[in-house]
């Protein structure tokens, strides 16, 4: 990894580039490594602050990420953007934890790993998070889907 960062700082071309985001956008996905944030937007470094955690949610440390980019970095709107096929979306709370305990042993009942067996109520639940949310009412949210098989984005809300 340390090796192809040489070759990556090399060639790097982003010095300077504003903390704000360009185009004014925050986009919180999933940590699924088969989501390309900014290539499947269109958009380039600089352009968005990107938010990722497992299934995409908006909990308290992305409201407070959203409040951060909003007053300091330029961001006035957001997509919230739940993807196909994620392992938050597909089973219950139990399992997750079952799952866990199997891969490793570890009693893991303790967490909320926020699984959803209504992947687009809960979509439109978390968007619904930020817009009732004081400090980001100025904020314009949508809800998005993203495919992982065809790389298309439907809007939930
Ligand atoms: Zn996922």
């Amino acid at each position: 990894m340390l090796a192809a960062n040489g070759v990556y700082a090399e060639g790097f071309r982003l010095a300077g580039l504003p903390a704000r985001a360009g185009k004014g956008l925050a986009v919180l996905t999933c940590m699924d490594s088969r989501i390309e944030p900014l290539a499947m937007l269109g958009l380039r470094a600089g352009d968005a602050k990107i938010l990722r955690n497992a299934g995409a949610r908006v909990t308290d440390d992305v409201l407070r990420t959203l409040v951060l980019a909003s007053y300091l970095l330029g961001v006035d709107r957001a997509m919230v953007v739940a993807h196909t096929k994620c392992r938050m979306a597909s089973g219950s709370e139990h399992d997750v934890h079952a799952a866990i305990a199997e891969a490793g042993g570890l009693d893991t009942r303790s967490l909320a790993f926020l699984v959803t067996d209504d992947q687009e109520a809960t979509v439109r639940a978390d968007v619904q998070r930020v817009r009732s949310w004081p400090y980001l009412a100025h904020l314009r949210v949508g809800g998005f889907l993203y495919d992982v098989d065809t790389g298309a984005i439907t809007q939930l809300c």
